[in-house]
């Protein structure tokens, strides 16, 4: 049988790496993950798992003790992952933002400290920009870190920080007005300052509080918290790169690998949501004949993997164009887009075909139904990414005339 979403020219190390990570999947995620997200627990022993199997490290360079793979390599295991139980997609997803914001922007003495301990998941990322009264405007940040000597004193509330309570290394953007006169653009003024921290929650660092989590209708399992920094003080060698001023453009960055690693989780969501489909629809009779003989079925089925196919496709794009060393921001938002729209109506018509059992916790797609909204708004809501689609579109199609 041919598997839906195959991806062509791939080398044997990659067929080999993700040939592991499905069997992993298979057999040590799905048949916990709705059990685990129910109870809305970490997920430690499969963590452990993903540890062993490198995961964490997977795009650090090998120089730092990672397997130094491509962002496709990347997204194809997210998307893997993410079939399983998307929660656990997203305990590597943060980690791996940071990872990344640290190989392309970090100082060498910052690369040396992190990523060795990165790759081996002894430290373990998260990063924030959001805070309670924003999001999608990240130019409206207003947590701020003010120089004083050799540190920075930080003050602000932060919201959404998906490991907040599981990381020991936060990567904060914050507004820091040092070297930059008055009227300097807003994201000219911002800075990412790496915060080192105890897990847990509580008063997990003088002057920094993480809450406790945040209770979701979904993406359980994994902490998603507030953070509090009333005069949290942070060494000056902690401004990632060195130097003030960049930490907008340094999250953007990360916020664009994070977009491909979300379009991947759509992805893997939506697979999960056939696969479902299309098993029960062959085993409920109606009428005196399985359901997926009725036409109106089968349509349901044919759009679904129409779907899957199209959003992988547009997801193994953007990464590759990310790899090739181009800008991929159209790509990435765009199938950050299509993959997260696509995975709620598949999961959708695969509820649908559940029929009323759909509703019912005992059934698998419950839990995909109260999960794919989440792919909706993280990384940029829809309407975000067609602003950048649409900014990107008019740059590149320029009325000459
Ligand atoms: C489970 C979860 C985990 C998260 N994890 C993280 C994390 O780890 N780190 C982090 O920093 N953030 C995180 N976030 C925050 C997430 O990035 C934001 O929720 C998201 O960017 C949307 O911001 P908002 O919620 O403030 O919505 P708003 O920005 O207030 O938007 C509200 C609505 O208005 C629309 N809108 C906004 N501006 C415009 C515009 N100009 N034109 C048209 N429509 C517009 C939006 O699309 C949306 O529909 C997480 C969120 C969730 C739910």
């Amino acid at each position: 049988m041919t598997r839906l979403a195959q991806t062509a020219g791939l080398t044997d190390v990659q067929q080999e790496i993700l040939s592991t990570v499905r069997d992993f999947v298979d057999k040590e995620i799905i048949p916990v993950a709705t059990q685990l997200e129910h109870r809305d627990e970490y997920p430690t022993e499969i963590v452990e798992g993903l540890k062993e199997l490198g995961l964490f490290g997977l795009m650090i360079p090998e120089e730092y003790g990672g397997l130094g793979e491509s962002l496709l390599t990347y997204a194809l295991c997210v998307e893997e992952i993410a079939r399983g139980w998307m929660s656990v997609s997203g305990i590597i997803n943060t980690h791996f933002i940071v990872a990344y914001m640290l190989k392309q922007h970090g100082t060498q003495e910052q690369k040396d400290t992190f990523l060795p301990r990165m790759a081996l998941g002894e430290v373990r990322g998260a990063f924030s920009m959001s805070e309670p009264a924003l999001g999608s405007d990240v130019s409206a940040i207003s947590s701020k870190g003010v120089r004083d000597g050799d540190e920075y004193v930080l003050n602000g509330q932060k919201m959404w920080l998906t490991n907040g309570g599981t990381s020991t290394l936060v990567a904060v953007l914050c507004r820091s007005d040092e070297g930059h006169p008055e009227g300097t653009a807003p994201h000219k003024s911002m800075t990412t300052f790496l915060v080192e921290k105890e897990p847990g929650f509580g008063e997990v660092r003088p002057g920094l509080t993480i809450p406790g989590k945040i209770d979701k209708m979904g993406y359980k399992g994994v902490d998603t918290t507030e953070l509090i920094m009333d005069g949290l003080r942070i060494p000056a060698n902690r401004v990632l790169g060195g130097t003030t001023g960049r930490g907008f453009y340094q999250m953007m960055d990360g916020v664009e690998v994070g977009r491909v690693n979300v379009a991947a989780r759509g992805c893997g969501v939506a697979q999960r949501a056939f696969e479902l489909g299309v098993s029960y629809a062959q085993q409920r009779q109606t009428f005196g004949k399985p359901i997926a003989q009725h036409q109106a079925i089968q349509f349901k089925l044919a759009e679904m993997a129409t779907k899957v196919e199209a959003a992988h496709a547009m997801m193994v794009n953007a990464a590759r164009k990310k790899d090739s060393g181009e800008r991929n921001d159209l790509e990435a938002g765009m199938a950050k887009y299509l993959a997260s729209e696509y995975c709620k109506e598949v999961v959708e018509d695969a509820f649908r075909i559940h029929g009323g059992y759909g509703f019912s916790k005992e059934y698998e797609i419950e839990r995909l139904y109260r999960e794919a909204p989440m792919l909706l708004i993280g990384e940029g809501t829809a309407e975000i990414q067609k602003m950048i689609i649409g900014r990107r579109l008019l740059e590149e199609y320029r009325f000459q005339g």
